[in-house]
Parts: structure tokens; C-alpha cells; sequence
């Protein structure tokens, strides 16, 4: 991030940023992963090699990762849902480092003299 901008030019940025900042629609801070298995029933086309695909959602919540198990008919809403929250994720993370970056622009307040002379 350029650094040299003036504070006008970092407010404007982030103005237009902030207005950016509305969900387009849901919004899901996880990943959404594919993995295929075999289900071990006799006969079936997995036991051939065609294994079943099955998409989850991992997410954290505090220490420990969560998954939830995503129906075939929802997998492309919900990677919208995970893209949305990226997107937002990403908006959020430049507003802060232009708040930083406004903050930095400004004229530093004088220092005080750290002793009092006598
Ligand atoms: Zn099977």
C-alpha cells in the first residue's frame, strides 16, 4: 500500500470501500470441500472405482474445526455464500489497513519532553 497518500485520497479509498461493504446475499466464513468415499455396499458402482462425492463446509469455531454436510442440490449456492464471505473478508481486512494507513498520514503530535527541566 502506498503510504505517501494524502489523508483525502486514503478517506476517499476508504469511503468508496466501506460502501462496498453490503452482503450481496448469504454470507459463510468456511470452506467448502469435496471428497469422494466408498459406502461398502455389495455391488455398488463404488466398488468399481466411481466413488461418491460429497461436499462439507469446515469451519472454526474457537479451537476445534466444524464440518456440516452440504446437500448435492445446495453445493453451488454455498460456494457463492463462501465466496461472498471472502470477498467480505478481504473488504473488511483493507478498510482496517486504510484506517491504519489514515491514521499514519496524519501530522504525528509533537512529543512531550519525557523529563521536566528544572
Ligand atoms: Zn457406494
Amino acid at each position: 500500500m502506498n503510504t505517501a497518500e494524502s489523508p483525502n485520497q486514503i478517506r476517499r479509498t476508504l469511503d468508496s470501500r466501506l460502501r462496498q461493504l453490503m452482503p450481496r446475499g448469504p454470507v459463510l466464513l468456511a470452506a467448502v470441500v469435496r471428497s469422494t468415499r466408498r459406502c461398502g455396499r455389495y455391488g455398488c458402482k463404488c466398488n468399481r472405482g466411481e466413488k461418491h462425492i460429497r461436499t462439507q463446509i469446515t469451519y472454526k469455531e474457537g479451537a476445534k474445526t466444524r464440518s456440516v454436510y452440504v446437500p448435492a442440490d445446495l453445493v453451488s449456492e454455498v460456494r457463492q455464500w463462501a465466496a461472498e464471505g471472502r470477498r467480505l473478508q478481504c473488504l473488511l481486512k483493507e478498510c482496517s489497513q486504510l484506517a491504519v494507513a489514515l491514521l499514519r498520514s496524519k501530522p504525528q503530535a509533537p512529543k512531550k519532553p519525557s523529563r521536566r527541566p528544572k
